[in-house]
């Protein structure tokens, strides 16, 4: 790793989303990209629930831009990645 972690809000290499496609801004791909994905992880840790939160919110806003794309898919693009966390039973 580089170092240099601090949070920087807007960066050319920030992988936001681009609205209304949710293409990532920086390499084109669907959002969250792979590199987000990580990124997001990184970011949130343990703190899984706010991840969830934040990640159910940007797929309410986009699924009334992408209102083509069935429900389904757009919840397994944006929430379906996730790992699972483990529940003893
Ligand atoms: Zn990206």
């Amino acid at each position: 790793m580089t170092g240099g972690t601090e949070p920087t809000m807007s960066g050319p290499d920030d992988h936001t989303p681009r609205t209304p496609g949710w293409t990532c801004g920086t390499c084109g791909a669907d959002w969250p990209c792979a590199t987000k994905r990580a990124r997001l992880l990184e970011e949130y840790g343990l703190d899984r629930a706010t991840l969830s939160v934040y990640l159910g919110s940007c797929l309410a806003a986009a699924s009334q831009d992408l209102r083509a794309s069935p429900g389904g898919l757009l919840q397994d693009r944006f929430i379906g990645w996730l790992p699972r966390p483990r529940r003893g039973h």
